[in-house]
Parts: C-alpha cells; structure tokens; sequence
C-alpha cells in the first residue's frame, strides 16, 4: 500500500479522484476544520490541508505557524498532507493531481461566498470539482475568527481547538498584551 506522499506522485489517472484538496486559511486550524478532514478520509484515500499563505495582512500567524500548527494536530493522521500555497488555487490543485476540493458549509452565511468561489474556480478550470460537507453538530458555530476573539479577551476555547492550537494562541495574545503595555 502507498503513502499518501508516493500516490501523489503516482500518474495523474491513478490518482483521479482520490484526492481532494481541502483548502483555507487555518489561521489557527480548529476541531471544525478536523472534523471536516476526518470525515473527508471517509470519502478519499486522502486528504492534502492546503494553507493559503496569500491571506491580508491582519492574519494572527504567519503562513510558517499555520502550517507547523496543522502538522502537530494532524500528526497521527498520515493519509494527511499539510502544505502552504501561493497563487490560484485552482493552479495548485492541478499541481497535485487531485481534482476535488473539499470545502465545509456552516450555515447560510457561508454559502454565498462559498457558491462564488466554487463557481469561479470551476470557471477558471472545469475539471476541478468542489465538494462540501456539512459543519457537524459539535462544530458548526466554531470559526478561527471567533476563535481569535474569545481568546484575545482571555476567554476559554478548550474543546474547540487542539491543545496546542490553545497553548499558542495563549501565548500569542500574552505577547501582544505586553507589547501593548510597552
Ligand atoms: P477561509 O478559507 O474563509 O479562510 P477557513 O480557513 O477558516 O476559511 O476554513 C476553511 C474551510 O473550512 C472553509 O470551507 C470553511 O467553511 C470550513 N470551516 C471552517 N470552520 C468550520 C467548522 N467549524 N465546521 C465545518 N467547516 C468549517
């Protein structure tokens, strides 16, 4: 049986539709965005997180810190690949021969923005499918950004993200407290 790195560089009919790209921000990665991979694992033989490092300036971590966080929570996961792209994603996705993207739909206010960027990415290459999966029931109000807001007001996330998503996060704001404070 090959590892997920061995597939990708597999010829491209091999790997048609056994991967899906699962891509975003993750600034920080949370258990929404676990549960989604998970459950994508269901469905591919394996799933590649792929952390746009083209996002605006106000993100919490660098590209670097989104990454290494992903790797530490989906270590002992190995059908998971986590990697940074720059660029078109649709550009990306043919890059690795997959020809899914995997997306998660929490409530109505994501699809509209969601339906936009499917369809622009299927505009722009038609042989890229996007597919969703619904938030689950544990998970479907989590969101990096409130997830920034509640810790940054010294509020608990413990069971939202992983440990060390949590330990970070405490750190980060500690550091911007006392950078702050002068
Ligand atoms: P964005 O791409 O808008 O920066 P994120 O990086 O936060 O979004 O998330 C990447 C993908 O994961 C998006 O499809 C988003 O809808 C989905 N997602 C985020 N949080 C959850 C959650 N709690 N449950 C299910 N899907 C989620």
């Amino acid at each position: 049986m090959k590892n997920l790195l061995e597939l990708i560089e597999t010829p491209s009919e091999v790997l048609m539709g056994k991967i899906a790209v699962y891509p975003g921000s993750f600034d920080p990665i949370t258990f929404g965005h676990l549960d989604i991979v998970e459950r994508g694992l269901e469905c591919f033989n394996g799933v590649i997180l792929a952390i746009a490092a083209d996002i605006p300036k106000d993100a919490l971590f660098t590209v670097h810190e989104r990454v290494e966080m992903a790797k530490a929570a989906l270590s002992n996961m190995p059908d998971v690949v986590v990697e940074s792209f720059r660029g078109l994603l649709v550009n990306y996705v043919a890059k690795t021969k997959a020809t899914v993207i995997l997306r998660g739909l929490r409530a109505t206010s994501d699809f509209e923005y969601e339906f936009h960027m499917a369809s622009t990415n299927k505009n722009l290459n038609q042989n890229v499918e996007t597919l969703f999966m619904m938030a689950s029931k544990d998970y479907f109000f989590v969101s990096s950004r409130t997830i920034k807001e509640v810790a940054s007001l010294g509020g608990s996330v413990t069971g939202l993200v992983p440990d060390c998503v949590e330990r970070k996060l405490e750190e980060r704001f500690e550091m911007l407290r006392k950078k702050k404070r002068g």
